[in-house]
């Protein structure tokens, strides 16, 4: 680039690199999706379309940076995590972030129709998604990370599954359904369902109950439900923490290959990680 008496500027730029062999999250949220979900009548309280649209979106980048390992979504939200020896962008926070958030909400919108023939998106009421880039120190961390979203994906949805039944089905307005749910705990929500509604909250939709998990599947998974955490992904898959150029090269093929899969199961419980070593390695 040509030298001008401008070039000075540049010097206010600050660096913000994320420290390495960490393991960096990128979470996105929708903004404003309370009133976007109005606008749109999303289906209370889970409009399936729109969490299919959201994962759809979520392989579409899981697609597009081979460096994301595994995603998690919940309601409008969407975490994205790179390896510890991932390099991107010389992993620079606001670079990997607004890449994530604008293919995501790219693809959103591109495939919006797909999802929600009936209901064109309007201008002046376009989904939107906010994000920032998070580091976990080591893989039990990350993990804790990961069972954090998942948890509160399971409160959530049992609050607003009882909450929507006692207003849909119960007749009581929100003012009310709200004051019957204060105070209550995870079984007194189960037996509100059960007893009124004749809902057995374990039958619900695992997407609901779970949330979505996508990542790359490269091999079967270890189906022995004796797998340890010590199963070891064959030498390709299993890279050491610091690869040489010619091995990222090799590794970001692999997973530029591989299968991306979503799935609604527990990620609490070690079981997910130790059937899929890769994934943690
Ligand atoms: P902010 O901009 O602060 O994130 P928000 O309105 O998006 O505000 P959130 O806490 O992110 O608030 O909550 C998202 C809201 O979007 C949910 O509470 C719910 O009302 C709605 N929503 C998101 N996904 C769905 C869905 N699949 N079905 C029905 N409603 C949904
Ligand atoms: P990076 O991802 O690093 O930004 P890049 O390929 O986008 O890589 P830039 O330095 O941002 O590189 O340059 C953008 C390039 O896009 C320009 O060099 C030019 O080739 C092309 N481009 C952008 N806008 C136009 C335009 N209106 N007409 C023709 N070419 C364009
Ligand atoms: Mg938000
Ligand atoms: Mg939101
Ligand atoms: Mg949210
Ligand atoms: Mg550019």
């Amino acid at each position: 680039m040509a030298n001008s008496k401008f070039e000075y500027v540049r010097q206010f730029e600050q660096p913000d690199n994320l420290l390495r062999e960490t393991w960096i999250v990128v979470r996105i949220d929708g903004r404003g999706f309370h009133k976007l979900s109005d606008r749109y009548k999303f289906e209370k309280p889970n409009d399936r379309r729109a969490l299919d649209l959201m994962n759809a979106a979520a392989v579409s980048v899981m697609k597009d940076l081979p460096d994301l390992i595994i995603a998690y979504g919940v309601s409008d939200e969407y975490s994205f995590v790179f390896h510890p020896n991932c390099d991107l962008f010389e992993r620079r926070s606001a670079k990997l972030v607004t890449t994530i958030v604008s293919t995501f909400t790219a693809s959103y919108v591109h495939q919006w129709a797909t999802f929600f023939p009936d209901k064109p998106l309007e201008l002046s009421n376009l989904p939107t998604f906010d994000g920032r880039a998070v580091q976990y120190p080591n893989a039990r961390i990350l993990r804790d990370y990961m069972s954090w979203r998942q948890v509160d994906c399971h409160i959530n949805n049992l609050y607003n599954t009882t909450f929507w039944a006692l207003v849909l089905k119960g007749g009581l307005s929100n003012v009310e359904a709200e004051k019957e749910l204060s105070g209550t705990v995870s079984s007194d929500k189960n037996e509100i369902l059960f007893s009124r509604f004749g809902i057995n909250y374990n039958n619900e939709d695992e997407i609901y109950k779970k949330g979505s998990v996508v990542y790359r599947q490269y091999q079967l998974e270890d189906q022995s439900s004796t797998a340890t955490a010590t199963t070891q992904a064959p030498e390709s898959q299993a890279p050491p923490t610091e690869l040489s150029k010619t091995q990222q090269e090799k590794m970001r093929k692999l997973r530029r290959k591989a299968q991306v899969v979503v799935e609604h199961v527990d990620i609490i419980k070690d079981d997910f990680w130790q059937r899929r070593p890769w994934l943690l390695s």
